[in-house]
């Protein structure tokens, strides 16, 4: 049946087949190793290796630069795969991916072909360093700084929870090199390896305990001028529309976390009997199922149409945004009611469901909370009052 949803929105073959690659290596890589990595909270670094060469890490990334040069579409279709086995891995597949088209849409020729061909072939991942202690959703109020010195960049300053932050091998950093607000900051590629860069906490988490999430500070790091990506003074904006493509991403990790909460609760409503049934014959719960498939099919024809509007070169913030906002609060809600479906069974580790509800409420909060998607989908209506 969920198959026949997504043909419903008529994807080529090609779509299709990047699909079942992730869906098929998610299911052999992933699945058997899913709930100790859990338990474990571990990093499975080995897994990227296996996505890379599989062209996965560099799906969006052209072929002139070592990609697989797939559309968004494609990309949203394989990282839903792979969240639906797993969220930590598929996030971690979002962020890498996200820098990779920071690069590529911001980057110098120069840049380009100093990273991508790394990042799509030679095994390597990505992450992002907006967030500081006390600059969140109002990320304009950052305080880490960048000075001038000679022909560098000095970088100091802290930032909290970074994907990928502990594995990369560059980070997309967005560091003040002017006065204060949105237009005082420069966004810079800085490689994790410089002295001067350090991890300083791995962050214990909810849920996607596969996804890496540290804070880094930087203590007087050198960088060459040709380290600041974009033109000085747009970091803010830059870091926005990398964030902008990267919720995309995001939709498609809810996505992902609700088709395992509906695959479960379905086979569970099966064969599970109470007074003599199977509990799937209650309204009470047959109804649960109904919603929840109704959602995942709604979250995904929201999700592709955001993906589909950016192949397309067209405008699709605001769609991206309500894919974010609709796919992360569905996923949070049904995963709740797929634990409720498994009854005392889902509040233990039998289960996978205990895991998706804590997995699923990450997506309404990283990369724009749902209260920050409602404020971009709000203000497409009423302009800024
Ligand atoms: C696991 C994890 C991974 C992350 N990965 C990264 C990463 O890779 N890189 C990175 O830079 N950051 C990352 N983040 C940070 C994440 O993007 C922020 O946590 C998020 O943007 C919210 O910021 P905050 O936590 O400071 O909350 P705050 O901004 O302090 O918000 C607190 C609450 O107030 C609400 N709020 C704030 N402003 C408004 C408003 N104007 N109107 C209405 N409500 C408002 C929020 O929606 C929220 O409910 C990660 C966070 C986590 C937990």
């Amino acid at each position: 049946m969920q198959t026949e949803s997504r043909a419903a929105f008529d994807l080529t073959d090609d779509q299709r087949q990047i699909g079942d690659l992730a869906a098929e290596i998610a299911q052999r890589e992933i699945a058997p190793h899913i709930a100790q990595w859990d338990r474990e909270h571990a990093f499975p670094r080995e897994l990227y290796t296996k996505l890379n060469a599989a062209g996965l890490m560099g799906l969006l990334v052209p072929e002139e630069y070592g990609g697989a040069g797939a559309d968004y579409v494609s990309y949203a279709r394989a990282v839903e795969e792979i969240a639906r086995v797993d969220a930590g891995s598929a996030v971690t597949v979002s962020v890498h991916s996200m820098i990779c088209m920071a690069i590529l849409k911001l980057g110098s020729e120069e840049q380009k072909r100093r990273y991508l061909p790394k990042l799509a072939q030679h095994d390597t991942i990505a992450g992002f360093a907006l967030t500081e202690p006390d600059a969140g959703s109002d990320a304009a109020a950052l305080r880490a700084n960048a000075k001038r010195d000679g022909d560098a960049w000095v970088l100091n300053g802290r930032k909290q929870w970074c994907t990928n932050g502990g594995y990369s091998t560059v980070m997309m950093g967005m560091f003040r090199t002017g006065g204060p607000g949105a237009g005082g900051i420069s966004a810079f590629l800085v490689d994790n390896d410089l002295p001067g860069v350090a991890v300083e906490r791995v962050t214990e988490k909810l849920g996607i305990h596969t996804s890496n999430t540290c804070d880094i500070a930087f203590d007087n790091v050198r960088v060459p001028q040709s380290a600041l990506l974009g033109e000085e003074g747009t970091g803010f904006s830059n870091a926005m529309t990398a964030l902008t493509g990267g919720r995309i991403g995001i939709a498609a990790q809810a996505c992902g976390i609700l088709s395992a909460c509906l695959d479960a609760s379905v086979k569970f409503a099966q064969e599970r009997s109470a007074f003599g049934k199977p509990i799937g014959a209650f309204e009470g719960i047959s109804f649960k199922i109904a919603q929840m498939a109704t959602d995942l099919d709604a979250s995904r024809l929201l999700t592709y149409r955001a993906a589909a509007l950016y192949d397309a070169g067209k405008p699709f913030a605001v769609e991206a945004s309500k894919a974010k906002y609709f796919a992360s609060t569905a996923a949070r809600k049904h995963a709740a009611e797929a634990l409720q479906i498994h009854g005392g069974y889902g509040y233990t580790t039998e289960f996978p469901v205990e895991r998706y509800y804590r997995d699923a409420k990450i997506t309404e909060i990283y990369e724009g909370t749902s209260e920050i998607q409602q404020i971009i989908i709000s203000r497409a209506y009423l302009g800024k009052l």
